[in-house]
């Protein structure tokens, strides 16, 4: 059940004086009673309000929800050692216990987050303070710490980009500062409101009040374009109690987490559904701002561009075109990351053992060797530790991936051991920590494991499960559209053609490279050189596509309608480029969006696709500028190439491992795209190629076919 008559969302604060405006405390309210932001100086004056309202929806029959811009629980591990429990419950009422907030905003919680660090082993977990409170335990910067064993941040906030750790006490985004105020506050309405009140993710949310937290950055895109709030706390907390009342809050209310991660790290209500409450709020946003009009032109007076120049220009004028969205691990495969993804946990989570063996302390073998050490009873198996130390000189029968029991930082090999299940015996000498391996030692809680723009490959997904992440933030699957132009084309094969009409060979090559690049094919069809049906396929393709290749028609010629129709009705900059075979690239903007106008022969089309459209879309996708890895062969070919223009050869390698080039390099020859299978590229400069001169290949699979 997730339908409430009431929300309530609240900007906390962690203001030590009273204090009024932007950076103080601010309440949204939806559904029932909406009305503007309220601000409230003091934390006393807020809860004051949030008692009233409570009683009030429950004197109306009302269900309110009431979501704070705080965390209600730490990372894994703190509640126990803490507490003694693992719960995040658990840590409010200790909280309440120890924290005095008075009606001045006057409080205690520097002290108290001291008195914490000095219950966890080595710095920290908490930092940051004013710099005249004198407080060893309590390190003013985040570097300080360390040995504390606890990760950075929560498991929820891998899907918050730059939510900050709750460790963090003071200056900007301290975070960790308002939730200790808020915790206690929110532990004594608890205590007030009895069953009447649940806590997500923590209790069942059918009570009439649930409390939950939120991150206010969710809706940053309708923020920035917010007008007339007071400030942008209002604008945040106004915005987002309406987006909660807009949406079907039940998705979000389970998410994708184990109960104990729940309980205890707690979860941020609306975590990795930035698009959906941004959807509720009627904004395209998430949508990034359009390419500027101009931004193909080439400066005046330029005449045969160079390759490089080109790529240079392209690179500049594009960037990101795709929304983004959530996906489970599972199906990402192939997507790109929008946002580094930021390891939660450590891997492996705990020291473990890299064989099959015993394990012991090393400090207890004394001399040299050889030794025999008594065996404790049982043995420790991965996903079967065992729980009791293991005694100075005693050793314990160990099985790889188990969790090293206390007392154990060594283990020899079983085939190097012999034992009569009452002793082990083996040789020495034995170097300490041998066959195991570290906490973290592959990926420490707190780093970041994958970068934004990262395409997700299958080892990928392994890493990112191991690291137990559920859902990934990726881009949107870049939608391409594809248009085939010409009076001579027929675009069905299974049609009777005349003589003087030839098959569509561009649009199924350009759909499936598409389609092998991981983006959507969008087939626009085939037209007749006719402008007004090549505009109407162009509307739709600006209509449903994220970019649109064309083909045939680029030039300057009389039957150019493509370039024709984009000058006249676009943005059109033709780039000449110093290019064999290719030349005419027309470049345009069609109601905004790309469009990149490809030559019509075959051989022209894919080479101007695959050294331009590779990686003008890769950057559109999201995941940056990609340029093909090639590599040097020697030719098994000869040729004198003129000084002016790049040439691109049709290739493959040949059974002695050189480059060998197709017969012909006449640009109509479609049977020479599929005898090759990459291309050799020759410099702009002349150049005199004998037979084991070394040249440049790229394979097609660089190229991502
Ligand atoms: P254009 O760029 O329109 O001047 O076309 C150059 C050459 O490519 C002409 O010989 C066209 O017939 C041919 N051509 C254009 N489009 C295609 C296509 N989709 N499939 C095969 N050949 C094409
Ligand atoms: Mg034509």
């Amino acid at each position: 059940m997730s339908r409430f008559d009431r929300i309530l969302v609240v900007d906390w604060s962690a203001n030590s004086t009273p204090k009024r405006g932007a950076d103080s405390i601010w309440i949204g309210a939806a559904g029932a009673q909406a009305g503007p932001p309220r601000n409230f100086a003091t934390r006393a004056e807020t809860i004051t309000y949030l008692r009233d309202q409570m009683r009030a929806a429950l004197a109306a029959d009302h269900r309110m929800l009431v979501s704070f811009d705080i965390g209600f629980g730490f990372p894994k591990g703190f509640a126990q050692h803490l507490t003694g429990r693992a719960e995040a419950l658990a840590v409010w009422d200790w909280l309440a216990a120890r924290i005095e907030d008075d009606a001045r905003n006057r409080n205690n919680r520097f002290d108290v987050a001291a008195e914490i660090n000095r219950q966890f082993p080595g710095t920290g977990p908490f930092w940051g303070r004013p710099d005249h409170l004198n407080l060893p335990d309590l390190p003013a910067k985040g570097k300080e710490r360390g040995g504390h064993g606890l990760a950075e941040l929560r498991a929820t906030e891998a899907l918050c980009a730059g939510a900050h750790p709750m460790w963090k006490l003071y200056t900007t985004g301290s975070v960790g500062s308002q939730s200790l105020l808020g915790q206690v506050h929110l532990a004594r309405l608890r205590a007030e409101f009895g069953d009447m009140l649940a806590v997500w993710p923590m209790q069942d949310h059918a009570a009439p009040l649930v409390l939950t937290e939120t991150y206010l950055s969710l809706i940053d895109p309708a923020v920035r374009e917010a007008q007339g709030y007071a400030c942008k706390d209002a604008a945040q907390v106004d915005l987002l109690a309406r987006a909660f009342h807009g949406v079907s809050l039940a998705a979000m209310m389970q998410p994708e987490a184990s109960r104990e991660i729940l309980r205890e790290e707690g979860w941020i209500l609306g975590a990795g559904y930035g698009a959906e409450l941004l959807a509720a709020l009627g904004q395209r946003t998430l949508t990034p701002p359009r390419l500027r009009n101009d931004c193909f032109a080439m400066p005046q007076g330029v005449d045969w561009v160079p390759v490089d120049v080109a790529l240079n220009r392209l690179r500049d004028a594009l960037h990101p075109v795709t929304t983004t969205e959530d996906v489970a691990t599972a199906q990402a495969g192939g997507r790109v990351l929008t946002q580094d993804l930021v390891a939660r946990r450590a891997n492996p989570p705990a020291a473990n053992s890299a064989v099959d063996g015993f394990g012991f302390a090393h400090s207890g073998l004394g001399s040299d060797g050889p030794y025999t050490l008594p065996l404790v009873a049982g043995r420790a198996a991965a996903g079967q530790p065992f729980d009791d130390p293991v005694p100075q000189g005693h050793a314990i029968r160990i099985l790889t991936g188990a969790i090293l029991p206390k007392g154990v930082d060594t283990v020899v090999l079983e085939e190097d051991c012999a034992s009569d299940g009452a002793r082990v015996a083996f040789d020495g000498p034995i170097k300490p920590r041998i066959n195991t391996r570290k906490a973290g030692e592959d990926v420490q809680a707190g780093t970041v494991f994958l970068k934004a723009g990262r395409i997700l490959t299958p080892p990928d997904l392994g890493l990112v499960s191991a690291l137990g992440v559920a859902r990934v933030p990726v881009h949107r699957v870049l939608r391409v559209g594809v248009l085939s132009t010409g009076d001579e084309i027929l675009s069905d094969p299974g049609a009777p053609a005349a003589l003087h009409q030839i098959y569509d060979a561009n649009r199924p090559m350009l759909l499936e490279i598409a389609r092998k690049w991981g983006y959507q094919p969008v087939d626009l069809g085939h037209w007749p050189d006719n402008d007004s049906a090549i505009a109407s396929a162009l509307d739709r393709g600006a209509q449903s596509c994220d970019v649109i290749l064309t083909s045939g028609g680029a030039s300057a010629g009389d039957e150019d309608h493509v370039s024709r129709l984009l000058r006249a009705r676009g943005t059109l900059s033709s780039w000449r480029i110093a290019l064999k075979p290719g030349r005419p690239l027309a470049l345009a903007l069609w109601q905004g969006v790309p469009v990149l106008g490809l030559p019509g022969n075959p051989v022209a089309a894919l080479v101007c696709t695959l050294i331009f459209g590779c990686p003008a879309l890769s950057m559109m996708a999201g995941s940056g500028w990609i340029m093909p890895q090639g590599f040097e062969l020697p030719a098994a070919f000869t040729k004198s190439k003129k000084p002016g223009r790049r040439e691109y050869l049709r290739a493959r390698i040949n059974d002695q491992g050189a480059a060998e080039v197709f017969a012909s390099e006449g640009s109509g020859r479609i049977s020479g795209l599929s005898w090759a299978e990459g291309l050799v590229e020759l410099p702009d400069d002349a150049v005199r190629i004998s037979l084991g001169t070394r040249v440049r290949y790229i394979p097609f699979t660089s190229f991502g076919l």
